[in-house]
Parts: C-alpha cells; sequence; structure tokens
C-alpha cells in the first residue's frame, strides 16, 4: 500500500469527520460566535474599510487594508489564518476584491497623495510568502485564493493581471545563527528573497509592476521586505493590498 493512497484516504476520512463536526456541533461566526454564520454581517462590515497606511518611503509609500487589526476582525482573521477555517476565504475574498476597487476610486481621487494617480493596466499580483513551517503546519498557503480571486476580479474589469508567486521564505542555514538581538536581527533580514523560478516565467517577465498582497500588516517590516527584494529585482511596486492593518508607533495611518 502506498504511502499517497494512505495520504488520500486519510485526508477523506478528516474531510468526513470535519463535516460530520458540522452536523453536530453547528459554526459560529468567525469573529463574534454568533450562532449559524460564518462571518455575521456585523462582523463581515469591520471589513468594508480602505484604510490607507504609510510604508517605507523609498519603495513603497502607501499600503492600503480592509480593516484594523482588532476585536472581532482580529478574531476572524486568527481563526482563519491559524485555526484552519477556510470557509472564511469567501468573505475574506470579497473584502479584498472590494479593497481593490477603492483602490482604484483612491487613485483617481487623490493623485497628489498618491503618485502614481492611476493603476496600472497590467499587474502582477504577489502575495507575501509564507516560510515552509507555516504552509505545512496550514497545510496551504491561505493568501493562494485571496490572490486568485483578486486577479480574476481585476480582469473582468479589463485588467490583465496574473498571480505570481515572486518571493519565498527562503529557511535558513543554522550555521549563521547566533545568539541574541543578532539573531533575531539575521532572521528579520534573512528570509524574504526573490524566487528565481517564478522571475523566469515569460508571462511574468513581460510585466514589472507589482501589488503585493498580505492579511496582517502590523509593524510594516514584512511588506517593506518584500518590496526592497522586488524592488532590487526590477519590479515597481504598486502598492500593498491587506486585510488587516494595526496601527503603532512604527507605522501610522494617513487617514
Ligand atoms: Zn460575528
Amino acid at each position: 500500500m502506498g504511502t499517497s493512497f494512505v495520504r488520500e484516504w486519510c485526508a477523506a476520512a478528516a474531510g468526513l469527520l470535519r463535516e460530520l463536526g458540522y452536523l453536530l456541533f453547528p459554526r459560529g461566526c468567525a469573529g463574534c460566535d454568533a450562532p449559524d454564520e460564518v462571518l455575521c454581517s456585523r462582523c463581515e462590515s469591520k471589513f468594508h474599510h480602505c484604510i490607507p497606511f504609510r510604508l517605507h518611503p523609498g519603495t513603497l509609500h502607501l499600503g492600503f487594508a480592509c480593516a484594523l487589526y482588532r476585536g472581532v476582525a482580529r478574531e476572524a482573521i486568527l481563526n482563519w489564518k491559524d485555526h484552519g477555517d477556510e470557509e472564511c476565504d469567501g468573505a475574506f475574498v470579497t473584502a479584498l476584491n472590494r479593497l481593490f476597487d477603492d483602490l482604484l476610486a483612491f487613485c483617481r481621487q487623490s493623485g497628489e497623495q498618491f503618485p502614481q494617480a492611476a493603476v496600472p493596466n497590467d499587474i502582477l499580483i504577489v502575495p507575501a510568502p509564507s516560510s515552509a513551517s507555516s504552509l505545512r503546519r496550514r497545510g496551504r498557503s491561505q493568501l493562494a485564493p485571496l490572490a486568485k480571486a483578486l486577479c480574476s476580479h481585476a480582469n473582468a474589469r479589463g485588467m490583465q493581471t496574473t498571480v505570481a508567486p515572486l518571493l519565498i521564505v527562503r529557511a535558513h542555514s543554522k550555521s549563521v545563527e547566533t545568539n541574541g538581538a543578532d539573531q533575531r536581527a539575521q532572521r528579520a533580514r534573512r528570509t524574504i528573497c526573490i524566487n528565481e523560478r517564478a522571475t523566469h516565467d515569460k508571462e511574468m517577465d513581460a510585466c514589472r509592476t507589482v501589488i503585493l498582497i498580505d492579511d496582517i500588516v502590523t509593524t510594516g517590516a514584512t511588506i517593506n521586505r518584500c518590496a526592497t527584494v522586488l524592488a532590487e529585482h526590477g519590479y515597481t511596486v504598486f502598492t500593498a493590498l491587506a486585510l488587516a492593518y494595526t496601527p503603532s508607533k512604527h507605522g501610522y495611518m494617513v487617514a
């Protein structure tokens, strides 16, 4: 009996148990636990915003988020991201697509604040990468369905977008590990690199403008690193879209 057969069987059994679980224990809202909802309308409305936030001025000026990362919005994202609540995909796809439409409108209105007044027609949608260990733990890239749906959404508006996994998190070798603050600094610097395999794709190579997407932007360190790596490889990062943003002393909201 091959290992692939065993794996398939286990996946099927897990799926069946999950379905059975839903029957026995109907689900609650991912944000507030209200009965029989994936994301209730009150929690869902927390993702209706278009919150601009400032990023590193050298590479990327402004990002936009659907929600502030707090309360029920935070709860819903954590349940989706870290507790396997994949049923939230639909709500977050809708939120990110709406944010994209808001971005188009925002660019038309505020050319001064946002130097590139028009969104270019050809865009690569680049998800912030997850580490191999996160991918293993979650069993998927939680941003993948959002990136794919955003592409379809933009293309339906006459744009030409492609999902481009241009970034990867590289596992860092044990030999470079030092201790304490040095190690943490190294870890922060280490990981996000260009995905050479994706950059060789002909379709992606023709386009050099990128919109980054991520789920949560806290200090902006990750998204800034993504933007810097892309800029170093000749890409123009137009903006970053996130589900939620945490205002802090490191980054601040524009509006
Ligand atoms: Zn709710």
